[in-house]
């Protein structure tokens, strides 16, 4: 096994990068290293890392050059194993040798040519191995380009504005598969039109919203406005009219649907309905699925012959209007397409956009879109214009609400004039990459109908909308705009998209991506678009993994984030935060208040408040809390450990003296100590609290919160380790709270630097770091 395939996650649990899958502890991760599953992968790997190592990457020659012909050429320098040719361009080929010996012979030749044309023979590039599941392949993947070869036709080009462009015209549908959607909504309009009389499918989404890449998923909308009556007698006539082919499942009429009444129906039996239809009906469409508990009932189907997948709605008139807006933004200025193409392609090669399979905590594509045309509202000539600015073009027959949003917007751009903005593809990328990476995102709210961003202050007024489900992003819909597109986005997608928007800014400021690299090196935005390798997909830097304990870590910083959070706060705090600039420092100051409850009342630590910050580390500091130690010896009444009843008492002392504590401001730090692993067995503990509760709870009285069952929780740690002789601090360190800063950022930060050398400090840490953030939340919702 390569240690590094297998990389600790919170709680004790492991995640084998090798098979991607997560083990929860350490007897599970040796029976996963010691199975089949992983030790086949291993082994391929092995054979693929050989294979490369033997193998050379070939361009440069004629168009149509045949297997045969390059393996002819290559048998020169010994036996040829394989010739892998892309798959219909004509543009490289992998040539794998049977010795590395061979491929060294290949590589000392200063020049290579076959029929005249001067070939590009190099090594071919370490690609790393990645297990993809069968069953997850996303059927139109395999349509996809990959990256070697994205990466090579890109690298052709002349700079990255054409790099942009190049990467549109690779993605972007050829006519035909145009076509073959076309024809795929008429066949369904054809067949529904007989059960469902005067309906309409329309298609939506990337198919028709001009941001269309290979093999993406079919978006249609059954439009039953106008139809009144369902005819689930209809299958007979289909068949008469040839309307079902060889592959229609021939049913007797009665065994095929069941009668509805469209007026008195939930969404969910209508789609129940559609999807017989078209599992039965619809020639060449299988895998049919109603899916309607998700947020947006659909029914999910795949046409045969192409692999395409589908998802059929009935109430997402909203959708098919934001469609027509995205198709009106492409055609406002050509450089929307191929910037909008890029940055969805980069968000989805850093996991941070386009789940194939939907949903989850990653963005769509529709709000990465979104991000894009608020951007270039935003450049200081836009080049886009706000969606009110629209509406003043729109003219009467333009005008569009829909359940109760206004959606209106001209119908083309023939109106609107054309921006007088001249800045490049290259620098657009760029600043795009600059102006994300400095936004505050907790704090605002992206609205695209007025082209700024917002205070999240405004929105929690008397008069605001109550539903907008504010998160660590907020886009609002520009047009539903109780909705905020990236809703589902949580905490550590947008650490991750944030991470990455840092890197993308400090890389689009080196020459290599500005400038054509002339020694071959990948160059302009080839770098942007490297897929990440999953163990870039965690969220902060984790120290526990990259620190071998007790040398860096000792005095390296470890931060935890707490962002700010509108839903923990009450009425009352929201009403007196309505279009207030100070919210940062009010949620600083309750963030403060949360962290040092958690940690003296929830975790037992001994904390002193310290004036000075950045102070040297040395003896002093460990005294003191030897001495703070001692403090509490005495009040739990000679006990070694805390007494619980006591510690209680304890704590509503120290709720009386907070309550009275100035607000904090500025850095504020704590020297804290751990005197006993409360970290370790939590979780069992937690288990057998529940248990007990539940059994005496038959009234269903006494309820514990869970800030009372974790304070119960150490407490049991803190009694099973009485007996134990320890009488110094475990771990010793300095918590700082502080705020990010300016406006970019909303959230407090909490440095916590170790005092002493301490192995331990890293496993403290480690919990630490799932555990903070959760309870400050939940203390915050209780307190405030
Ligand atoms: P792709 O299918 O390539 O990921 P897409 O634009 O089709 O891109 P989908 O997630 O399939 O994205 O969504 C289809 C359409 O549904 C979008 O184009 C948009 O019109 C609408 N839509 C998707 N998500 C949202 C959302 N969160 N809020 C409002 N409308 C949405
Ligand atoms: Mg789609």
């Amino acid at each position: 096994m390569s240690e590094s395939d297998i990389s600790p996650l919170g709680r004790g649990g492991f995640h084998c990068s090798l098979c991607d899958v997560r083990l929860p502890n350490s007897p599970t991760l040796n029976d996963h290293i010691k199975g089949k599953k992983h030790q086949k992968l291993l082994s391929v790997r092995r054979t693929r890392k050989l294979q490369q190592e033997r193998s050379v990457f070939v361009s440069g020659f004629q168009k149509g050059m045949s297997n045969l012909e390059i393996t002819d050429y290559f048998q020169k320098f010994g036996t040829v194993a394989n010739v892998i040719m892309d798959k219909d361009k004509g543009l490289y080929a992998i040539v794998e040798m049977e010795s590395n010996k061979e491929v060294e012979k290949i590589l000392s030749l200063p020049q290579h040519s076959m029929n005249g044309q001067k070939l590009r023979v190099k090594h071919r590039e370490y690609k790393e191995f990645k297990y993809i599941p069968k069953k997850k392949q996303d059927p139109g993947e395999k349509q996809f380009i990959d990256f070697e070869e994205l990466s090579w036709a890109l690298c052709q080009v002349v700079d990255v504005d054409e790099q942009l462009k190049k990467l549109l015209e690779l993605f972007e549908f050829t006519d035909s598969e145009r076509m073959l959607r076309k024809l795929i909504v008429s066949l369904i309009q054809e067949v529904f039109s007989e059960f469902f009389p005067s309906c309409k499918v329309l298609l939506f989404g990337s198919s028709v919203n001009a941001f269309d890449i290979h093999g993406c998923d079919m978006d249609l909308f059954l439009d039953l406005e106008n139809t009144t009556t369902y005819q689930a007698n209809a299958s007979a006539t289909a068949e008469t009219e040839g309307v079902k082919d060889a592959h229609f499942e021939s049913q007797s009429e009665d065994s095929i649907l069941s009668d509805i009444d469209l007026k008195i129906s939930t969404a969910a039996e209508i789609l129940e309905v559609v999807a017989t239809v078209l599992q039965k009906c619809v020639p060449g469409v299988h895998k049919v699925q109603a899916v309607t508990t998700a947020r947006l009932p659909v029914v999910k189907f795949i046409h045969k012959e192409s692999g395409l997948q589908g998802d059929i709605s009935i109430n997402n008139r909203l959708a098919v209007r934001n469609t027509t807006f995205l198709q009106l933004c492409a055609s406002l200025d050509p450089r929307v397409r191929p910037l909008v193409y890029t940055i969805r392609h980069w968000a989805k090669q850093k996991h941070l956009a386009g789940n194939p399979f939907g949903g989850g905590s990653l963005m769509n594509n529709y709000a990465v879109t979104l991000l894009v045309v608020f951007f270039l509202q935003n450049r200081t000539t836009p080049i886009l214009p706000t969606v009110n600015d629209l509406k003043e073009h729109a003219g009467e027959e333009d005008q569009c609400i829909i359940d109760g949003w206004d959606c209106t917007f001209p119908r083309n751009g023939s109106k609107i004039e054309a921006t007088t903005n001249t800045e490049g593809l290259c620098e657009l990328l760029a600043e795009f990459y600059k102006f994300y990476a400095a936004f505050d995102y907790a704090g605002t709210v992206i609205s695209l109908r007025d082209g700024k961003a917002h205070l999240v202050t405004d929105f929690i007024g008397p008069d605001s909308d109550k539903q907008f489900r504010f998160g660590p992003i907020n886009i609002q819909d520009p047009f539903e705009l109780s909705h905020n597109v990236s809703g589902n986005i949580n905490e550590r997608t947008a650490q991750r998209f944030k991470r990455q928007l840092d890197e993308a800014c400090k890389y689009c400021r080196s020459l290599q991506y500005q400038r054509k690299s002339t020694k071959k090196k990948a160059w302009g935005i080839v770098r942007l678009l490297q897929p990440l390798s999953s163990t870039d997909c965690s969220p902060a830097p984790s120290p526990s993994l990259d620190h071998s304990p007790g040398k860096e870590m000792s005095h390296g910083e470890n931060m935890l984030s707490i962002p700010f959070k509108l839903l923990c706060l009450s009425e009352q705090t929201k009403k007196r935060l309505h279009g207030s600039q100070d919210f940062r420092e009010v949620w600083f100051d309750k963030v403060c208040h949360a962290v040092l409850y958690v940690m003296e009342s929830i975790l037992k630590c001994s904390c002193s408040y310290t004036e000075e910050n950045n102070t040297q580390i040395n003896n002093a500091e460990i005294n003191s809390l030897d001495e703070a130690k001692n403090k509490e010896v005495k009040i739990s009444s000679g006990l070694k450990r805390p007494n619980p009843e006591e510690e209680i008492a304890e704590t509503s002392s120290n709720k009386r003296s907070r309550t009275e504590a100035p607000l904090y401001q500025g850095e504020v730090t704590w020297q804290c100590a751990v005197w006993n692993r409360i970290w370790i067995g939590r979780r069992k503990i937690r288990r057998q609290l529940r248990y007990r509760t539940n059994e005496s709870d038959s009234d269903n009285c006494g309820i514990i919160s869970s800030l009372e069952t974790e304070a119960k929780i150490t407490e049991a740690i803190l009694q099973q380790e009485e007996n134990s002789d320890k009488s110094s601090p475990l771990v010793t360190f300095r918590l700082s709270a502080f705020l990010v800063g300016g406006n970019e950022d909303t959230r407090t930060m909490i440095r916590v630097t170790p005092i002493q050398d301490s192995t331990l400090f890293v496993e403290f840490f480690h919990f630490l770091e799932s555990f903070i953030p959760k309870m400050i939340e939940k203390c915050i919702e209780k307190s405030d």
